[in-house]
């Protein structure tokens, strides 16, 4: 956690901070101690390592991934881990800023960790369990492994990405070297959430020109580009189209941008939905608004202009229905309950999904993400541990 590893969306490098490398850095040596005797990170400041199968079956081979980088939303600089030992159920005030109070009304989740030890940070920094978290419960499965030969797996792959917070952790990502038909990112939140549906997402954006003229002279010829984006803005439906007035399965249409002058202006929107005849639907509701606003400006012209970020995992999924399923019977064997959620917004595993690798997210504790009151507990950790060490035998024991 003290590793500052922070990316920057600014960044025109890959990574786009070099300081994420000197975790991965150290993941590459502790794996090779471990014995994992091909771990490497290369360039880029991707970590790739393999354990090797130890039976006899061909077993589909499959990948464990995190991403190393924290949140650019906050500092990520000095962080002070703390742990709290016997966690007696009460109010957490942070001690570098006492205005940070974990209150159990906040946290209502707080509650079930009492007696428990979990982690926070101390106030002026996030914790960064997003994904640091997953990274140590990965490389404690790859030391579990190692160290428990008689636990029976086919050929695991380990995954370490940078930039994932920016958008761009399987960027440059070499499939080919991965080597993986199957993957599972360790990125989720609470104990037993199993997410195996994300958003299917799309940019929007409008370009609106106006008509330039000397203000002084522009008596019925000035058509100010700046005054129709406005309008635009305004005439967006607030309910179920905006992402302060949607939840749960509901998407919804979110400017993110305004740039201009008089003469020409630019509004670029997010656009999200779980379908894709949703995401189509809330586009072109958005482009109904747009053209009916101009419709009062016949001098003005308008562009609209439509670009792909990512498809929900689970047009994938649907079609290796065992890779969620297998998922399920590890978490029951372990004891808990599959709570089945939807991501609204995208993963690593979404990119992943799509490029080839099916690949569901899996809960690693991590709450309160890309804050100041960031935590984790203890036993949620131990417990994705024993989750994804039983996974691998189930894929051993279903394999025929
Ligand atoms: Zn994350």
């Amino acid at each position: 956690m003290q590793i500052d590893t922070q990316s920057n969306p600014q960044s025109k490098q890959f990574p786009s901070t070099e300081k994420q490398k000197d975790l991965s850095k150290i993941l590459a040596e502790e794996l090779l101690a471990m014995g994992v005797t091909d771990a490497a990170m290369d360039e880029l400041g991707y970590v790739y390592a393999s354990i090797p199968s130890n039976t006899d079956k061909h077993v589909p081979v499959i990948c464990f991934c995190s991403h190393v980088d924290t949140a650019p939303d906050c500092s990520g600089t000095n962080v002070k881990p703390i742990l709290h030992n016997n966690y007696d159920g009460k109010n957490i005030t942070l001690p570098d800023d006492t205005t940070q109070v974990l209150s159990t009304d906040e946290f209502k989740y707080l509650k079930q960790h009492t007696g428990q030890s979990i982690i926070t940070a101390s106030g002026n920094t996030l914790l960064g369990a997003d994904d640091k978290a997953g990274v140590a419960e990965i490389m404690d499965m790859a030391n579990f492994l190692i160290t428990n030969p008689e636990v029976k797996h086919g050929t695991i792959k380990i995954l370490f990405t940078p930039d994932e917070e920016i958008g761009k952790g399987t960027a440059n990502l070499d499939m080919q070297k991965l080597g993986a038909e199957f993957g599972y990112t360790l990125d989720g939140g609470e104990l037993g959430t199993l997410e195996d549906e994300t958003f299917s997402a799309d940019a929007a954006e409008i370009t609106i020109h106006g008509v330039i003229a000397h203000p002084g002279y522009a008596k019925d010829t000035l058509v100010n580009a700046l005054k129709i984006a406005g309008e635009i803005l305004a005439r967006l439906p607030r309910k179920n189209f905006s992402p302060e007035t949607t939840d749960k399965r509901k998407g919804f249409v979110h400017p993110v941008r305004v740039e201009g002058l008089a003469e020409k202006a630019i509004i670029e929107f997010i656009v999200r939905d779980f379908t894709r005849q949703g995401l189509k639907k809330n586009t072109e509701r958005l482009q109904k608004v747009a053209e009916e606003v101009l419709q009062k400006h016949p001098k003005a012209r308008m562009e609209f202009k439509v670009t792909e970020q990512y498809r929900n995992m689970k047009e994938v999924l649907n079609q290796h229905p065992q890779v969620a399923q297998y998922a399920e019977e590890a978490y029951k064997k372990s004891g808990l309950k599959v709570k089945k959620q939807s991501i609204r917004g995208g993963t690593d595993g979404s990119r992943l999904s799509f490029i080839g690798l099916p690949c569901p997210n899996l809960f690693t504790g991590m709450q309160a993400i890309h804050s100041k009151k960031e935590w984790i507990g203890v036993r949620d950790m131990k417990k994705a541990v024993e989750v994804i060490v039983n996974l691998v035998q189930v894929w051993e024991k279903n394999t025929p």
